[in-house]
């Protein structure tokens, strides 16, 4: 856990979020600013820079690190109408919390553009 790392202090409980799921490995909160209907951040526990990082998770915890993304979009609904999955990493990619994080946006087409 980072002092100064948002997402850990949300882990933590330091920060309030709107929890929508969560287990050993990784929790979900609604993001503060939504971009669609549905708009939630899927955060490992642990605190990991950004996907760069990824190799300081276990197999097991990446695993269930996407498998609650994809839990919760069945949960919410989201299968059929579908949804979109995506994560920031470095300057260009707009990446504001160091963090490592899923954004699970759903509810509404999303654009053919990712940018
Ligand atoms: P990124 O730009 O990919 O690093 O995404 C960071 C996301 O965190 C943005 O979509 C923000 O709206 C979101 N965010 C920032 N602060 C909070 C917070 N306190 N609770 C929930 N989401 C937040
Ligand atoms: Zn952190």
């Amino acid at each position: 856990m980072s002092d100064e790392c948002l997402f850990c202090r949300i882990v933590a409980g330091e920060i309030p979020a709107k929890l929508a799921g969560e287990n050993d490995a990784a929790i979900a909160f609604h993001d503060i600013s939504p971009q669609a209907p549905v708009h939630l951040l899927i955060v490992p526990r642990a605190h990991v820079s950004g996907l760069r990082a990824i190799g300081s998770m276990s197999d097991q915890n990446v695993h269930k690190m996407l498998s609650l993304a994809a839990d919760l979009a069945q949960k919410l609904g989201l299968e059929e109408s579908g949804y979109r999955l995506v994560t920031n990493d470095g300057p260009d990619s707009g990446q504001t919390v160091f963090h490592l994080h899923w954004h699970l946006l759903g509810g509404r087409p999303m654009t053919a553009e990712f940018a």
